[in-house]
């Protein structure tokens, strides 16, 4: 078994791992991510013709963003859940839409891939020549999972993204019982603990509730994907009026609601779809300013879409507050309001109140040593989708503690294995 690392060596996102065993050939996610500039930054290059199949692990871009480059001159079969593959053309449609002019791929090789792909259920098993592949749940978002690689006496977890916390949207992953000898594992939140969850639930509801009571307008920016539906539960859960929702998250919502299966209270986001609104045009998007409400809308870190539309209307009041429940990466804007209090070019003050609050949805470190700590026959950890130092810090707790042996992977690194 051979484990190649084409991307999410040392560094989050951009996920792409090549493994080949008993002659078959399987690419676990060909994601991509953003230069300080924006520009898409492809994973490294791997010939369709060595590629048998590919696992997509999520509809997330960092996992998924490059793979249509391999349908340009290929018809390689494709393994996901089935909200996974509804989600592909939205987020290809968005991406392509922003950043088109910089990718080597068009919508139709977008199309190719998703008439590729055929759908798994958790817990199937499938022979594919010479291979046998697992899947199960991640607990990530809906549709999330880990694809098991059986060689012929030892087996391989990719975690793809990985919770073992419920969440309202998705139930987290179960490690119970499992049996590996090999790992690689995502780890995000290698060096960092996320608080008890329904703790973060109730202060981030206070919050929003004390801006109502005073007349102010809270608005949450939040990635449309899974994130924006987790908000819009925990405001339904505790019973917050009036709620609007706009950007992107309106299309993913219809996706989820044709796919409930795949999330965990089923019931508290049908509720929150029928009680809440969708913004659906210009007139409502400037009236819902006129009096106190929350604004759930894309994107979470203010780069742009109709969140940055609310920002720019509301940071002056101090009536009003913005609420920031997704990752925030370094020179963002929504980054930059939390370390400055101020936001574009000339650094504008921020009046209104700045918070944020975790709502992870990836395992933090305390999580990641338990999901080790649970595998059976585990010989080797390969970690990826994490910066380097905290993986380096989590290679060592588990080295000490569970005397496993660890790699932190590098782009381009090879690891051989006994399969
Ligand atoms: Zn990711
Ligand atoms: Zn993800």
């Amino acid at each position: 078994m051979r484990v190649e690392i084409l991307g999410g060596g040392s560094e989050i996102g951009r996920l792409a791992v090549h493994v080949s065993v008993n002659g078959a050939n399987v690419l676990l996610d060909y994601g991509i991510n953003f230069d300080e500039n924006d520009i898409p930054q492809l994973p490294l290059h791997i010939e369709p013709k060595r590629v048998d199949i590919l696992t997509l692990s999520h509809a997330h871009l960092d996992h998924i963003g490059a793979a249509p480059l391999l349908y340009i001159s290929s018809n390689i079969k494709v393994y996901t859940t089935k909200v996974t593959r509804d989600l592909v053309k939205p987020m290809f449609e968005d991406f392509l839409n922003i950043s088109g002019y910089h990718l080597p791929f068009e919508y139709y090789e977008v199309n190719k891939l998703v008439q590729n792909v055929e759908t798994v259920r958790y817990g199937d098993i499938i022979d594919e020549g010479n291979i046998r592949l697992e899947f199960a749940s991640a607990g990530h978002i809906p549709g999330s999972m880990m694809t098991i690689i059986h060689g012929k006496r030892k087996s391989l977890i990719f975690t793809g993204d990985v919770n073992t916390i419920d969440t309202n949207l998705v139930k987290g992953a179960s490690f119970n019982g499992v049996k590996a000898e090999y790992l690689i594992l995502e780890a995000t939140y290698a060096d960092a603990t996320h608080p008890p969850r329904d703790q973060v639930e109730k202060r981030f509801i206070e919050a929003v509730k004390e801006v109502l009571e005073n007349n102010g307008i809270v608005l949450i920016p939040a990635f449309a994907l899974s994130r924006s539906q987790e908000i819009l539960c925990v405001l339904k859960k505790y019973g917050i009026e009036p709620v609007f929702y706009d950007g992107m998250v309106r299309e993913i919502n219809k996706i989820l609601l044709s796919n409930l299966d795949f999330l965990n209270e089923k019931t508290l986001f049908e509720d929150a779809i029928v009680a809440y609104n969708e913004v659906r045009g210009w007139y409502i998007r400037k009236h819902i300013l006129d009096s106190p409400c929350v604004i759930v809308a894309s994107a979470g870190m203010l780069k742009g879409g109709p969140a940055l539309y609310y920002l720019k209307r509301i940071y002056e009041n101090e009536k009003n507050a913005i609420f920031l429940v997704s990752f925030q990466a370094p020179n963002t804007p929504g980054y930059n309001i939390l370390a400055t209090g101020s936001w574009g070019e000339g650094g504008v003050r921020v009046k209104a109140r700045v918070e944020w609050f975790d709502f992870s949805s990836h395992a933090g470190k305390r999580e990641l040593m338990e999901i080790v700590k649970s595998i059976e026959n585990l010989e080797k950890v390969i970690i990826v989708h994490s910066e380097y130092e905290p993986a380096s810090k989590l290679a060592q707790n588990i080295m000490e503690e569970l005397g496993i042996e660890v790699i932190v992977a590098r782009n381009g690194m090879r690891v051989e294995l006994e399969d």
